[in-house]
């Protein structure tokens, strides 16, 4: 008796049987590559489907971790020696530290505390400082 692969209609002595989108076909070696062999040994192969047990656990992260990104927003990363590019900036521009906080309608203890690097500004406060010293003193995330 003459075999067939069901798929190519090549006569060969070696068919082995194939299961294909749920159909069971004898198949030459070349075309069983496209299904999966029934008849395979029982090894440990975690590639067929259907098979009892394990159902993929995707491990779940605690909660706790995305409450933390709320809950504490990451600053503006500052490039280094901010205070120095601030105190610079202003005194090239020919401005007192009273004038400069009442540009940024801030105390001018608190554009001494900026400069000496003994506060950092809060968000707000970096663009405020940027626009009206034409600098930049935060570093910006790369965004594609
Ligand atoms: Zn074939």
């Amino acid at each position: 008796m003459r075999m067939l692969c069901e798929m190519c209609g090549k006569d060969t002595g070696e068919l082995s049987l194939v299961k294909i989108e749920g159909a069971e076909l004898h198949l030459c070696s070349s075309c069983a590559k496209f299904g999966t062999t029934v008849h395979a040994p029982a090894t440990a192969g975690g590639a067929a489907p259907g098979t009892s047990g394990g159902s993929a656990r995707s491990p779940r992260r605690p909660p706790a971790q995305e409450k933390d990104v709320f809950a504490e927003m990451p600053p503006m990363e500052l490039l280094s020696e901010w205070p120095q590019r601030i105190r610079k900036a202003r005194e090239s521009m020919g401005l007192s530290q009273d004038q400069f906080g009442t540009l940024l309608s801030e105390k001018s203890s608190v554009i001494h505390k900026l400069e000496s690097g003994s506060i950092v500004p809060s968000d707000a406060l970096v663009r405020k400082i940027e626009r009206t010293l034409k600098i930049r003193i935060h570093s910006q995330p790369e965004t594609s």
